[in-house]
């Protein structure tokens, strides 16, 4: 089209009326045919996206008999239907002062926490935020993550104001939050099977990741016991708990996504421990990794999963979470625009560039309301850099948004149900109404509104009559406190407390 342009003005100069007539109609000509591809291509993504309802119930019950398949063995499925050895969830009773740190993926949180008991519950609670440098998760050393981290919590230790009790001679506490698919040997104990997310240090895969934060906080020269190691779905469900009793299960939609829910014990065949005396342990499925011929992957899908840090793993998080979706998004433009040209006779270099748009910028565009899609105009200048983008192509921009993220929010909440189904709360039971509160929290489902109501949506589809009695609830925060709260029960001084 570069060089049309370039004839067409030497016409407009010999003879300047007839000249733009015919830059006019052959760019008409030449649109018409490139609007055609485009349509074409998103039609035929819209259509390898699609997840009807027939469909998403076939992934809730292959979700169901993966569960199955995963509590039975180890290596028995995709899930690692991971043992967590937490069987007892918070009442309530939990006091004292506990921290929690939280290693997730996109940002890495330090937090206090002063319990009250049953009356008084939450007294004080303070939050840090602290971003994870990139060099700190790929290619260096589980040394400089793990000094990184404890650095961090000696310098957030150092500001406990007096509203924080210690009682003298105490240790101070901490439950570690850590989102990673570990193998736990007991509450606080574990090791790292694989990294996920974008993380990358090989020296950790296999490591004891306590022991590693131990020696790194002995070199900070910080004096902390951790009492609880769990994953971020684990602290949510512990979290949720603590809020509300009727929360059987907690899913993670941010960076990545996971789920956790409360088995009975006995429903464990790989348990070979002693049966715990509530009768329950939860169990962190690390369903990322859950795949199946019933999901609907596309070639974009592919080549993602090709190009990624863990090809061929974590495909169902990869088509649902917030690392992922703008990454699917600029794939599908990428294409757009090289095989039919979306803007014009040029394609934007900055599309080239794996992970410039991020989820974050895609649901600012796909919640736009104006009428000429401003914000959209904005992002595709100030990321892509297409200064003049027509209302055409922003339509298109929002159309894809919408395909990507219907898709994971569907089969999302495919997956709760899956859940349910494997505890027997799928369906409607006459005259006993149980009530099951999934407890939610990640900033993929708290921010992205669209994708947050779509999952909704979806549960009552698939649900029927039982939907009234299920609840998807935001847990905001939840896995820290969580944490802390399971640190406040496996603490040194529980013993000493009740006596
Ligand atoms: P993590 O999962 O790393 O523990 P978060 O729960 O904060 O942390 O999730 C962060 C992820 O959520 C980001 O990687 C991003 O993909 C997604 N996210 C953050 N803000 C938004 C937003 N406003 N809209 C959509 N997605 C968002
Ligand atoms: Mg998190």
């Amino acid at each position: 089209m570069g060089k049309l342009v370039v004839g067409a003005t030497v016409v407009c100069t010999a003879a300047v009326v007839c000249g733009v007539t015919v830059l006019l109609m052959k760019h008409r000509v030449k649109n018409s045919g490139e609007w055609g591809k485009v349509e074409a291509l998103l039609k035929d993504f819209e259509e390898k996206c699609a997840t009807p309802v027939e469909k998403l119930k076939q992934v809730a019950d292959a979700m169901t008999v993966e569960m199955q398949a995963g509590l039975a063995s180890e290596g028995g499925s995709k899930l690692k239907m991971l043992i967590s050895y937490v069987d007892n969830l918070p009442t309530g009773d939990e006091k004292g002062l506990f921290y929690a740190l939280d290693l997730g993926g996109t940002n890495f949180r330090v937090m206090r926490v002063q319990l009250g008991g049953k009356e008084k519950r939450i007294v004080k609670h303070e939050v840090k935020e602290v971003s994870i440098p990139q060099n700190v998760m790929t290619g260096s050393s589980s040394e400089v993550l793990f000094d990184f981290i404890a650095t961090a919590l000696a310098e957030f230790v150092a500001t406990e104001g007096d509203d924080f009790h210690l009682p003298p001679g105490r240790q101070r506490e901490l439950g570690f939050t850590f989102s990673f698919p570990v193998k736990q040997l007991s509450i606080a104990s574990g090791t790292l099977i694989k990294w996920t997310k974008g993380f990358s240090i090989e020296d950790v895969v296999g490591q004891d990741v306590v022991g590693e934060l131990a020696k790194a906080m002995e070199r900070a020269g910080l004096d902390v016991r951790v009492a609880a190691l769990v994953n971020d779905t684990v602290g949510t469900l512990a979290g949720g708990r603590y809020n509300n009793p009727d929360v059987i299960a907690a899913v993670i939609l941010g960076t990545g996504t996971n789920a956790a829910y409360v088995e009975r014990a006995h429903a464990i065949p790989k348990w070979h421990g002693l049966l715990p005396k509530s009768g329950e342990m939860v169990i962190n499925m690390e369903w990322g990794n859950f795949r199946s011929s019933h999901l609907p992957v596309t070639e974009y899908d592919q080549n993602l999963d090709i190009e990624s840090l863990n090809p061929g793993e974590q495909i169902y998080e990869k088509i649902i979470s917030g690392m992922y979706l703008g990454e699917i998004l600029r794939r599908v433009l990428c294409r757009m625009a090289e095989e039919a040209s979306l803007f014009g006779d040029y394609v934007p270099s900055k599309l080239k560039v794996p992970f410039v748009l991020r989820t974050p910028d895609m649901a600012a565009m796909h919640h736009d309301e104006s009428a000429d899609l401003k914000v959209v105009g904005n992002k595709l200048k100030d990321i892509l850099e297409v200064p003049n983008s027509t209302l055409k192509m922003r339509k298109i921009v929002v159309e894809l948004c919408d395909i990507i993220t219907s898709r994971g929010a569907r089969l999302s909440a495919a997956g709760i149900v899956g859940i349910l189904k494997k505890l027997g709360r799928d369906t409607f039971k006459d005259g006993e109404k149980q009530r099951s509160v999934i407890a939610v929290d990640g900033a993929l489902f708290e921010h992205y509104t669209k994708f947050r109501n779509c999952l909704k949506e979806t549960m009552k589809e698939l649900l029927g009559d039982a939907a009234d009695s299920t609840v998807i609830e935001l847990s905001n925060d939840g896995s820290g406190v969580g944490a802390a709260l399971l640190a406040a029960s496996h603490s040194q001084y529980t013993d000493l407390e009740e006596s």
